[in-house]
C-alpha cells in the first residue's frame, strides 16, 4: 500500500468511442521500438472480446482468500493480431488497398457490434481501459524478480526495467491483461499513467486530450478532487472486475440510461432498458445497481430543483477542473528525498539501462 494513491474516474455516460486517448497514449509512449501491438490505453465495445481476445477469461488476480490464481499470457498473433500497414502510396496510383500482414485481430476489432436484435434490443457501450494502478497488483505478485514496484508517493505501479528479465509471469498475474511483452528488449512494458507529466502538474495525455470530457484525475485523499467526490462521497465510481481482488485505482461511472426496447409491433416497451442489469453486475459487481439507483435519483433531484453538485461535475462545465494535481507535492516529496527540484522523483523506471538514453528524461536527470 502507498502512502497516497492517485485515482482516476472514467465516466462511461459520456464516452463516445472516438479513440483519441487510445492515438494520444499511442503517439506518446508506444508506436515504436518493440511497442507496435502495445495498447496501454484502448476502448473497447462491450459486449465484446476486447484486447487481447477474451481477456477476462484469461485467469490471474487472486481469490477470496488472496491466493493469486493462475492466468495465461496472450499469444502475441492471435489474441493481440499482428499489427499491419497499409500500401496508401499504391492507393494513390488507383490500386486497391492492401495491408502488409494477415489481419485477424487487433484493438478495437468488433467495434460497435454489441449484442441483442436490431432494432428491437441491440446494445454496446464503450469501455476504455488503461492499467488499474492497483492498491494489490496482480502483475507485482507473480514477479519472481521483484521488478515491478508501487510508487509510495502516488502508489503508480512501475516495471523496474533493470531487474526486467522478460519471464512474463506479470502478463499471466494481471486479470486485466495490461501488461504487454516488448520483443525487441525483452521486458515487460506498462502505463506508467504519464508520471513525468503528473509530476508537472499535468493529467495523463489519455485524460487531458478526452474530447467527452469523461476522464477525472486526483489523488484519493483529496477531499477538495472531484475524483475522491466521486469515489468516497457519492459513492458512484466503481472499479471494474473488483471480483479479481486487485483493488483497482481507477473506477467507471457505469451507463445509467439507454434505450427502451421495441416490441414486435416496432412500439417502445416503456419502463424496458437495453443494458441487462446482470451484464453491469457481472462487471461492476452487486454494487452497480446501488450506484444507477444514486445518479437517477439525481438526475430526478436535478430536473425538479435544477440543483445538484454531482451532475454539475459530472457535465464536467470546466476541464481543467476535472484534474486536481499536485506539483509541489512531487517537488517535496523530490527534497525529502535529496532528488533535484523538478527531476522526475522516482528514478527507477527511467535510469534503467534500457531506457536512460530517451533524450527526454536526460535533460531531467
Ligand atoms: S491492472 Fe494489471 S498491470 Fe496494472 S497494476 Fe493492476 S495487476 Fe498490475
Ligand atoms: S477520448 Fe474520451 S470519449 Fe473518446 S474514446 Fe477516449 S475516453 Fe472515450
Amino acid at each position: 500500500m502507498s502512502q497516497r494513491q492517485l485515482a482516476m474516474v472514467m465516466d462511461l455516460n459520456k464516452c463516445i468511442g472516438c479513440q483519441t486517448c487510445t492515438v494520444a497514449c499511442k503517439t506518446q509512449w508506444t508506436n515504436r521500438n518493440g511497442r507496435e501491438y502495445m495498447y496501454w490505453n484502448n476502448v473497447e465495445t462491450y459486449p465484446g472480446e476486447g484486447y487481447p481476445k477474451k481477456w477476462q477469461q484469461m485467469g490471474g488476480g487472486f481469490d477470496a482468500s488472496g491466493d493469486l490464481q493462475e492466468g495465461v499470457i496472450p499469444h502475441i498473433e492471435a489474441d493481440y493480431g499482428i499489427p499491419w500497414d497499409y500500401n496508401f502510396d499504391s492507393l494513390a496510383k488507383g490500386e486497391q488497398l492492401k495491408a502488409n500482414a494477415p489481419l485477424t485481430w487487433g484493438p478495437n476489432w468488433d467495434e460497435d457490434e454489441g449484442a441483442g436484435n436490431f432494432p428491437s434490443d441491440n446494445y454496446f457501450f464503450y469501455i476504455p481501459r488503461i492499467c488499474n494502478h492497483c492498491t494489490n497488483p496482480g502483475c507485482l505478485s507473480a514477479c519472481p524478480r521483484d521488478a515491478i514496484f508501487k510508487r509510495d508517493q502516488d502508489g503508480v505501479v512501475l516495471v523496474d526495467l533493470d531487474r526486467c528479465q522478460g519471464y512474463r509471469y506479470c502478463i499471466a498475474g494481471c486479470p486485466y491483461k495490461k501488461v504487454y511483452f516488448n520483443p525487441k528488449i525483452s521486458k515487460t512494458e506498462k502505463c506508467i499513467l504519464c508520471f513525468p507529466r503528473i509530476e508537472r502538474g499535468l493529467p495523463p495525455a489519455c485524460a487531458q486530450q478526452c474530447v467527452g470530457r469523461i476522464r477525472f484525475v486526483g489523488f484519493l485523499d483529496d477531499e477538495e478532487s472531484q475524483v475522491h467526490k466521486l469515489v468516497h462521497k457519492y459513492k458512484v465510481a466503481i472499479p471494474l472486475r473488483p471480483d479479481y481482488g486487485t483493488q483497482p485505482n481507477i473506477y467507471y461511472i457505469p451507463p445509467t440510461e439507454s434505450p427502451v426496447k421495441f416490441d414486435a409491433n416496432g412500439k417502445p416497451i416503456e419502463g424496458s432498458n437495453r443494458i441487462p442489469a446482470e451484464e453491469l453486475e457481472k462487471l461492476f459487481g452487486k454494487e452497480v445497481h446501488e450506484v444507477v439507483k444514486t445518479l437517477k435519483a439525481e438526475m430526478k433531484k436535478r430536473k425538479e430543483t435544477g440543483e445538484s453538485e454531482l451532475l454539475d461535475m459530472l457535465i464536467a462545465f470546466q476541464h481543467s477542473e476535472m484534474f486536481r494535481l499536485d506539483n509541489n507535492y512531487y517537488q517535496e516529496h523530490a527534497k525529502t528525498k535529496g532528488y533535484k527540484l523538478l527531476a522526475p522523483v522516482d528514478d527507477r523506471y527511467i535510469k534503467g539501462k534500457n531506457t536512460k538514453k530517451i533524450s527526454f528524461f536526460k535533460a531531467h536527470a
